[in-house]
């Protein structure tokens, strides 16, 4: 039996594929990946550090599986954001052996073997090697029906409060040549849809025009979605937009292109003015709002979804009714929210105004609470509407329930069995439930599912 390799991903869908890129390069150099840490050789944690309690459970994790492996001994190693930033510190926690940045996942199968060779701690924080390709076995996707491709890497923004720059460093942009042939192989392998991944997709600026020359765009990132969508990939969705770089073209596309899914992630974060600039976002909330009228004004009904962090220093009660009354207008079909926490290294860890844990805790659940209910509003909206629905799986509510995403990214469930899987199916909306949507698949022409939701 080979050497088994278990790897735990956490965090954003830039470490689910960095985390598919790895066992990808583990399997080629001879290693099995296995589902579980307690029969694996080697176990590996893909980290995230974009906020603390995300930091603190991969710590949880690795002390469950040193106690759950004692007797095995497995090497154990810290891979991604967490990796990237703490370095040589890891080590202090002693049954770590391999430290790996977030450039050095093609580097883990020569790591592994340092320690399987005798060294007992090896650390890698470089960057990629020249040449590097982004290089995923489709035994590795977390889907046989939705894929993830990286069109870009890192962070050039520096918010004041974001980790990213520092543990995932500098954008660099992979040419539309790659992505267009990565999103070609899909297609005909029997992919049904495609999320373009990055930090700020729509930063996208390749160092060649490789590619696009055939596509107009009034930026690289409306050109490279046109020469993905003329791929005939059946549907291509994007996360996540940064409000300043978000061009009207953008929705120009998604109207000339129906497998242009019709969702936007656009990261709001705050409403009020004072904040947006103490957060270093470079717009302000009059011209995000104006985003978001180019995005309603859409001929497509466009689902808009958003972060926002409550409790950033110094917000107050004003502050925080700016951010309230930005949601009521932006009408999100969905929010994340997140409670403000403290990165140590970013510029935001030492501004003073801390928002104690009681208010902030407040803030969040009225925030929550009013998001509930423009949230209602806008599902019960597609009661009667009949949409595309990728089914991905059973329920888990009901054996007798398949359930999927819309095109405008929204779960919906509907009466069916395991044959509709990685079918796309025109479902009809009869029910509106908080966070997903219930229906009957009906007898539509396939050419109507895929405008979604219009
Ligand atoms: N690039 C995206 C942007 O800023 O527009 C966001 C990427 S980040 C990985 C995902 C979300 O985590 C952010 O939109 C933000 O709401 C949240 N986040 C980032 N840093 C945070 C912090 N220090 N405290 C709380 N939430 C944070």
């Amino acid at each position: 039996m080979g050497t088994r390799v278990y790897i735990e991903t956490f965090g954003c869908q830039m470490n689910v594929t960095d985390t598919e890129r790895a066992a990808t390069g583990l399997r080629k150099a001879g290693y099995e990946l296995t589902e579980s840490a307690e029969t694996a050789d080697v176990v590996l944690f893909n980290t995230c550090s974009v906020r603390e309690r995300a930091v603190q459970k991969v710590q949880t994790r690795i002390g469950e599986v040193r106690d759950s492996t004692r007797a095995r001994q497995p090497v154990i190693g810290v891979m991604g954001c967490v990796a990237q930033l703490e370095g040589e510190a890891i080590f202090d926690n002693a049954v770590v052996n391999i430290v790996a940045g977030t450039r050095a996942t093609d580097r883990l199968p020569a790591l592994i073997e340092r320690v399987r060779g005798g060294e007992s701690k090896v650390i890698d924080l470089g960057e990629r090697a020249a040449g590097e390709i982004w290089d995923v076995s489709p035994v590795e996707r977390h889907s046989p029906y939705v894929a993830f491709v990286p069109i870009i890497e890192g962070c050039n923004k520096f918010c004041s409060f974001c980790i990213v720059p520092y543990s995932r460093g500098r954008e660099i942009s992979r040419t539309a040549t790659e992505i267009v042939a990565e999103v070609e192989r899909l297609r005909q392998s029997g992919y049904k849809e495609v999320h373009l991944i990055g930090q700020n997709v729509n930063s996208y600026r390749p160092k060649s025009e490789e590619g696009m020359a055939s596509y107009t765009g009034a930026t690289h990132f409306s050109r490279l979605l046109r020469a993905v969508a003329a791929t005939g990939m059946e549907r291509i969705k994007f996360t996540t937009s940064f409000p300043r770089d978000f061009h009207p073209d953008i929705v120009s596309a998604i109207e000339e292109y129906p497998n242009l899914c019709d969702w936007i992630h656009l990261p709001v974060q705050s409403g009020s003015d004072r904040i947006l600039k103490a957060m270093r976002r470079g717009y302000d909330s009059s011209s995000y709002l104006r985003r978001v009228e180019t995005i309603r004004n859409s001929r497509r009904k466009l689902a808009l979804t958003s972060d926002v962090i409550v409790g950033f220093p110094g917000e107050t009660e004003s502050d925080f009714e700016a951010t309230l009354d930005i949601v009521k207008q932006s009408e999100y079909d969905g929010l994340y929210i997140f409670k403000y926490s403290t990165r140590p290294g970013t510029p935001a860890a030492k501004l003073a105004g801390e928002v104690p844990p009681g208010e902030m805790k407040e803030r969040f659940l009225m925030l929550e609470r009013t998001q509930r209910q423009v949230q209602s509003r806008r599902y019960a909206d597609y009661i009667g509407r009949t949409v595309g629905v990728l089914v991905e799986g059973e329920s888990s509510r009901s054996a007798d329930d398949v359930t999927g995403h819309s095109t405008c990214h929204k779960v919906v469930n509907f009466r069916g069995d395991s044959n509709l899987l990685g079918q796309i199916v025109d479902v009809t909306i009869t029910e509106a439930k908080p966070n997903s949507l219930y229906g009957r698949a009906g007898d539509l022409p396939l050419e109507t599912a895929q405008l979604g939701c219009t």
